[in-house]
């Protein structure tokens, strides 16, 4: 399975302020350039504000989670902070519900941090006489498409700002999509297979035991319900992918490539190729150094395997999507 990474621009959903768009409480937006600029060269936007589309307005009192009480388990409400009678927290669940059918096509959502609404982590969460209590909640609108779309790759707007995280939430929507153009309707053993084989090694730089696991995961798989198994692959090939790819472990699926070049490289095309990788380890060079130069060899051999490895495809460092000032 020789998978092309990118077709036409990728459909992401992200919380309309980013855009620009004037839908904020107080009237403002959070205009991210890294958003726009930079990721709207891949990323074709689905922009949805829920606290707008379910009809608070523009401008509108802000809203809050609040803790019925400091146990662990209390029901979480999203709350007016002027007015505590205002809950939006079923308006706001039921809006999340309503564009699943929207999102279906979509292989990423980008947040916006710090929202009641639209944040993924860290939301500050008060309790009813109006103290603050701690920093662990979610966005409600958030919450609810999480459990709608468990597997598909989201991060916060904020986040994206540094080059490794985007990178890596870049390697995450590629992967989904390219899930989904090869295998979501066609989930045949031998096609989770082959998908699974092609993201060997870039699964390999991000968490070497679980990948293995999965490897086990397949190699028992006979007689299993495609769909079912369909389903637990990506599951686990996309909570792989959300650890960050260190350099050692990524140095370590370049060593595995270049073994397979074994044999058809000369003694000195061999040491130079080994030094880039060391020079790699020891972050005085980038991957896409070693890339090129693997890529390079690469029509030397007739293996397949090593062909189609989705960790010798343009990366998005390589793309230009990584450095951005
Ligand atoms: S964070 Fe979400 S709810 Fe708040 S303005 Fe942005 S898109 Fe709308």
């Amino acid at each position: 399975m020789k998978i092309e990474l990118l077709t036409d621009k990728i459909p992401v959903g992200i919380s309309q302020c980013a855009m620009g768009d004037p839908v904020r409480y107080n009237g403002g937006h959070k205009h991210s350039k890294v958003c726009t600029q930079l990721l709207g060269r891949v990323f074709e936007y689905v922009p949805l504000c829920p606290e707008v589309a379910i009809g608070m307005g523009v401008p509108r009192q802000p809203i809050r989670l609040v803790k019925s009480d400091p146990s662990a388990d209390a029901e979480i409400r999203v709350l007016g902070v002027d007015d505590p009678t205002l809950d939006v927290t079923e308006p706001l669940r039921e809006y999340a519900d309503s564009v699943v059918p929207e999102l279906q096509q979509v292989r990423g959502y980008i947040f916006m941090q710090n929202s009641p609404s639209c944040g993924l982590k860290g939301i500050r969460r008060y309790l009813p006489n109006g103290h603050g209590h701690d920093s662990d909640g979610m966005g409600v609108y958030a919450q609810r498409l999480r459990e709608r779309f468990p597997d598909m790759p989201m991060e916060e707007v904020g986040r994206l700002n540094n080059n490794e995280i985007r990178e890596n939430f870049l390697t995450q929507v590629f992967a989904y999509d390219a899930w989904f153009r090869y295998v979501h309707e066609d989930p045949r053993p031998a096609r989770i297979i082959e998908f699974f084989t092609a993201y060997k090694y870039l699964l390999l730089a991000h968490h070497q035991q679980k990948t293995r696991d999965l490897g086990q995961v397949l190699a028992n798989s006979k007689g299993r319900d495609h769909e079912e198994l369909a389903l637990e692959v990506r599951a686990r090939m996309m909570e792989i992918l959300t650890h960050m790819a260190t350099r050692k472990d990524k140095t370590n699926a370049l060593m595995h490539s270049q073994g397979h070049l074994k044999g058809y490289l000369s003694k000195e095309e061999k040491a130079e190729l080994t030094e880039l990788i060391d020079e790699y380890r020891r972050g005085l060079k980038p991957a896409s150094a070693v890339l090129t130069l693997l890529r390079h060899y690469l029509p030397r051999t007739p293996h397949s395997f090593i062909h189609n490895q989705m960790l010798l495809a343009a990366e998005p460092a390589e793309m230009g999507l990584c450095d951005f000032h």
